[in-house]
């Protein structure tokens, strides 16, 4: 197996005719004016290489013009190709190598907005967005997302009106002839979509969260004509970034901060310590947050794991909104919109096996209200206590933390922790599509006994059938109320319930647990399966 696996590694080096890379470290450093949409930059990249003879393979946007490229000392050769920097080895490339990169131009934008040159106020700004492949339109790089830069230093350059800020701790900050140079340093493992430079007139105040003997640090960059807004809205995160770390293990990059820097565009991105927020919708800010365990550190191993970022961060607004920590007040509400939002997709899947097509990997019905939906399910099918032990053990584990996991890992994590064979609920919910609808039918021909039948059909062939618990509150003439999770495991399934009330009503999913939508409950009279009842009878006398 192992010898088949290392023929294979090869064939595909040797045919791809460049070496596989494992990046160790990045010194950036980077010249930008946020007015001027032009950049420079030079870029030392530390690395080790699968095969020594090979060429390197580095990613960069061919709109930018590379000027030189160094090994040690020497000027070496190079050449572009697609979106790519080609460098041959000038000599063997050493165990642990290194190259600089230095390159200009005007920078194009791809994706969602890897490079964008804008304005607040009439003041210009300057960001990157590179999530999911636009890293190469600003900085030489390794577009692996499972090989993580474990550790990066990032300058920037700016005239001197404007502050710069990036992921990690601030190193230094001096002003000489009218241009600032800050140096920010990043000492934590972080994928290349993570790293991000923004720059413009920002204005800085902290907020602090306190947490045991520990106090962390939350640094703000603000728009000087938002500041106030800002200040009336960041603090209200501490009691989520509290319960986060209670539930899902210490901040991951306590050593250095976190932080939000306002930016232009519609939405938040959760660039590794330092959040890049459009406005501060505590909601957001959460989503966010969440990600710094989700995705940032533990990262999909590629981007099909994409639900491991979005599908988490998603689901954790739904746990602050259950603890009062959002502005959501009513997590039930919160599913309800959720279920409603990700059932627009009749056909979807969390298993995107295209990841080529990035409105389809970031569709917020799918990857993210889908996801989340599939993490509350998995929760109600094996309990609270069991839930959150399976998530902090994903996140514990050494292989994962501070690496990349795929789905399966995941899966496999929940399988251990919970000693169940869940591989029906994963097929169905992550490597099926669609949902269910239901048709319960019921009827109450004496008093003491009360038949139910659940029928269900789903809106993707992939998935002819969905397992799951039915919760459903039976109400009765006088007031009573009973709540039951009905174990539905065929097509269409008939119960007999004691019960010693005559019922009015039969509410579905009172609670919005379900990912379903136009499922009805009607009062009507049917041929109960009487073949079903006594089986059950049976097997009551039995057990
Ligand atoms: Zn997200």
């Amino acid at each position: 197996m192992l010898k088949f696996f290392l023929t294979y590694l090869l064939s595909v080096l040797f045919v791809s005719g460049v070496s596989a890379l494992d990046m160790k470290f990045l010194r950036l450093r980077l010249c930008v004016d946020p007015a001027v949409k032009y950049i420079k930059g030079s870029v030392t990249e530390v690395f080790s290489v699968e095969n020594s003879l090979l060429p390197l393979k580095i990613d960069l946007s061919d709109s930018l013009k590379v000027n030189f490229v160094l090994h040690g000392k020497d000027t070496v050769a190079f050449y572009r190709s697609e979106n790519q920097l080609i460098i041959p080895p000038n000599r063997q490339w050493t165990e642990i190598d290194s190259v600089t990169i230095n390159y200009e131009g005007v920078p194009s934008s791809s994706g969602l907005g890897s490079v964008c040159f804008s304005s607040h106020n009439d003041i210009p700004i300057f960001w990157t967005l590179s999530e999911p492949y636009g890293a190469k339109d600003w900085f030489p790089c390794n577009q692996d997302i499972s090989d993580k830069i474990d550790s990066s230093f990032i300058i920037i350059e700016c005239p001197e009106k404007y502050r710069a800020v990036s992921n990690g701790n601030l190193f230094s900050e001096i002003v000489s002839d009218s241009i600032r140079i800050t140096e920010w340093r990043h000492k934590y493992p972080c994928a290349y979509y993570l790293l991000a430079v923004a720059v413009t007139q920002y204005k800085e105040y902290s907020d602090y969260v306190v947490i045991g003997k520990d106090t962390i640090k939350i640094l703000n960059y603000v728009y000087p004509e938002r500041y106030e807004q800002a200040k009336r809205k960041t603090w209200k995160l501490a009691p989520a970034f509290k319960m986060f770390c209670d539930s899902f293990g210490e901040y991951p990059f306590i050593k250095e901060k976190y932080g939000h820097a306002q930016f232009n565009w519609s939405g938040g991105m959760e660039h590794q310590t330092l959040s890049f927020i459009a406005d501060f919708d505590l909601d957001l800010m959460i989503h966010e947050l969440a990600h710094q365990w989700f995705g940032d550190m533990v990262t999909g191993r590629s981007w099909r794991d994409v639900f491991l970022h979005e599908g988490f961060a998603t689901y954790c607004e739904c746990l602050a909104a259950e603890r009062g920590f959002s502005s959501c007040s009513d997590d039930s509400q919160w599913r309800k919109v959720t279920v409603l939002k990700a059932c627009q997709l009749k056909n979807s899947s969390l298993n995107i096996l295209d990841t080529s097509d990035i409105h389809k990997l970031f569709d917020s019905r799918n990857s993210y209200s889908k996801g989340a939906m599939v993490l509350h399910q998995l929760r109600k099918e094996i309990g609270d206590g069991v839930f959150f032990n399976c998530i902090r053990e994903y996140l514990k584990d050494s292989k994962l933390r501070y690496h990349s996991a795929t789905v399966e890992d995941f899966i496999n994590a929940v399988k251990t922790v919970s000693g169940r064979n869940l591989d029906w609920f994963f097929a169905q919910w992550f490597y099926g599509a669609g949902y269910p609808v239901y048709e319960i039918k019921w009827q109450q021909e004496h008093e003491t006994i009360l038949n139910i039948r659940i029928s269900q059909q789903t809106t993707d062939s992939l998935t002819p059938f969905f397992r799951s618990k039915i919760p459903l509150m039976v109400c009765g003439e006088n007031g009573e109320k009973v709540f039951y999770r009905l174990n539905n495991y065929l097509q269409d399934q008939d119960f007999n319930i004691p019960i010693n009330f005559y019922v009015s009503t039969i509410i579905f999913d009172p609670y919005n647990d379900v990912l379903t939508t136009n499922s009805i409950v009607k009062k009507t009279q049917f041929i109960f399966d009487k073949k079903s009842k006594k089986k059950k009878r049976r097997q009551s006398q039995t057990s």
